[in-house]
C-alpha cells in the first residue's frame, strides 16, 4: 500500500550498518582485557528487552532477545564443552535450531507477554535448551540411531538449507508486513549464524551477538516513532508529524486542507466500520498528489496536505485532480461477511456490496503579506475550505491574497 511506504527502512539500513561494524570488530578479534565485558553484553541487553516487553506489548521482541541471550550463553557454556565430537555436534545443533526458531518467531504475532500465547512462545525456545544439551548427550555416548540422525546436522548442508529456509520465511514475512521488527529479524538471523560459526576464543561470537540485539531494539525505537507520529487506520503520518512539517516550511509553499463532503450522512447510512472504509480510500487518492505533496491525517474526516516549495497556482492543479479522481471513483462497501482487505481478485459468485460516490473540498492557501507564518496559512486554507463546503461542496478554492 502506498501510505505504508518506508515502514522498517530505519531498521534495515542501521540494521546493515551495525552488522558490518560488528562483522568488522569480530573479525579483527576483541583485545583480551575487555572480553569478560563484551561476552556478557548480550544477555545484558536481552534485560532490557525483557523490561521493555513487560511495558509494551511486545513478545517477540523479547523472544528473540532472549534466544540470542541463550545462544551466547550455550556458546561459552554446556554447548561447548565436552568432547571434540560433542562440541561440534553441539555448535551444528545451534546452527540449526536458532535460524528455525527465528524463522518461527517470523510467523508468530506479538503478545503481550502476560498472556498464555506469550508464555507458550517462552515455554517453547526455553525447552530447547535441555532438550539440545540431552541429545548431544545422548548422542556422544554411543552410536544410536538418535547420534545417526544427529550426525546429518554436521553436514554444511543441512545449515546452509536450513539456513536459506529461514531466510525466505523471515525476508518473505518482511515484505508482506514490512514491520521494522521484521526488518531486524533479517540481521538477527545473518548474525546469529555467523556468531555460532565464529572464534569463541576471540569474543566474535559475543561482538556479533550484541550486534543482532542493538538491532532489535532499534526496531523498537523505528516502530514507537511510527506510533507516535502515523495515523494507524489510514497510514497516513498524522497531526504530530505535520506539526513537524510546517515548521519545516521555508518562503515559497502551499498549505491545503481537506474535508470528506456530507460524511456524518454517509456514517449514519453505512454504518461507521464503512465510513473507516472510505477514510482509507480517499486517504489512498490523497497520498497519490502530485506537485510535491505530502498528506496528513489532521483528525476525523479532516486531511492535511503540505507542498514544500510549490505555489499555490501548481498545488491547485495537483489537487483539482485528487478530486475529481475522488468525485468519479465509486466506492465499493464491502459488509461485515466480506474480506477484511480488497480482494486481489473481484470474489465469483458473491454480490458486489452497494456503490457509493464520495467528494471532498479543498481548500489551499500560501503565504503572503498577511500571513507570514505555516500556522497562519493553515487557518487560512481552513477557511477556504469552508468556502468550497458554503459554495457548494466537492470543488477546491483557493485563498491566493
Ligand atoms: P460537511 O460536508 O459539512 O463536512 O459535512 P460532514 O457531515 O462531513 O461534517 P461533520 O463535521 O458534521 O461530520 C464529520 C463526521 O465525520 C462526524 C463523524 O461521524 C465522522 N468521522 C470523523 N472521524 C471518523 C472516523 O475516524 N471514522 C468514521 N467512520 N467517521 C468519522
Ligand atoms: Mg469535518
Ligand atoms: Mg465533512
Amino acid at each position: 500500500m502506498a501510505t505504508e511506504r518506508g515502514a522498517g527502512t530505519a531498521t534495515l539500513w542501521i540494521g546493515g550498518l551495525l552488522a558490518a561494524v560488528a562483522w568488522l570488530i569480530a573479525g579483527l578479534g576483541v583485545a583480551v582485557p575487555y572480553r569478560p565485558t563484551v561476552r556478557v553484553l548480550p544477555e545484558l541487553l536481552a534485560v532490557l528487552a525483557l523490561a521493555l516487553g513487560l511495558r509494551f506489548p511486545r513478545s517477540r521482541l523479547v523472544v528473540a532477545s532472549l534466544l540470542v541471550a541463550i545462544t551466547s550463553l550455550l556458546l561459552r557454556g554446556p554447548l561447548t564443552t565436552g568432547t571434540e565430537q560433542q562440541v561440534a555436534l553441539g555448535i551444528a545443533l545451534l546452527g540449526v535450531l536458532v535460524p528455525l526458531d527465528l524463522a518461527l518467531i517470523g510467523l508468530a504475532s506479538d503478545q503481550r507477554l502476560a498472556s498464555w500465547k506469550a508464555l507458550g512462545q517462552l515455554v517453547f525456545l526455553a525447552m530447547q535448551l535441555p532438550l539440545g544439551v540431552a541429545l548431544v548427550a545422548i548422542a556422544g555416548r554411543g552410536s544410536g540411531a538418535a547420534a545417526q540422525a544427529l550426525s546429518l546436522l554436521r553436514v554444511r548442508q543441512t545449515a546452509w538449507a536450513v539456513l536459506l529456509v529461514a531466510g525466505l520465511v523471515v525476508g518473505l514475512g518482511y515484505l508482506v508486513r514490512r514491520t521494522s521488527f521484521d526488518a531486524a529479524l533479517l540481521w538477527v538471523l545473518a548474525l546469529a549464524s555467523r556468531a555460532i560459526s565464529a572464534q569463541e576464543a576471540t569474543a566474535a561470537p559475543a561482538v556479533l551477538l550484541t550486534a543482532a540485539q542493538l538491532v532489535l531494539l532499534v526496531a523498537f525505537v523505528e516502530d514507537a516513532y511510527r506510533l507516535a507520529y502515523h495515523d494507524e487506520l489510514t497510514g497516513l503520518p498524522g497531526k504530530r508529524a505535520l506539526n513537524e512539517g510546517l515548521r519545516r516550511l521555508r518562503e515559497k509553499y502551499t498549505v491545503a486542507m481537506i474535508d470528506i463532503d456530507r460524511f456524518k450522512r454517509f456514517n449514519d447510512r453505512h454504518g461507521h466500520d464503512a465510513g473507516d472504509q472510505v477514510l482509507r480510500m480517499v486517504a489512498q487518492e490523497i497520498a497519490r498528489v502530485g506537485a510535491g505533496g505530502r498528506a496528513y491525517r489532521y483528525g476525523g474526516e479532516e486531511f492535511a496536505v503540505l507542498f514544500p516549495g510549490t505555489a499555490p497556482e501548481a498545488a491547485l492543479t495537483a489537487l483539482d485532480i485528487v478530486r475529481e479522481t475522488i468525485a468519479r471513483r465509486l466506492f465499493v462497501l464491502r459488509g461485515p461477511d466480506r474480506p477484511k482487505n480488497k480482494p486481489d481478485r473481484p470474489l465469483r459468485g458473491r454480490p458486489q456490496g452497494p456503490k457509493v460516490a464520495i467528494t471532498v473540498s479543498i481548500g489551499l492557501a500560501g503565504p503572503s503579506a498577511k500571513r507570514t507564518t505555516p500556522r497562519e496559512v493553515l487557518k487560512a486554507a481552513d477557511r477556504a475550505l469552508y468556502r468550497a463546503k458554503r459554495d457548494g461542496r466537492n470543488r477546491v478554492v483557493a485563498t491566493l491574497r
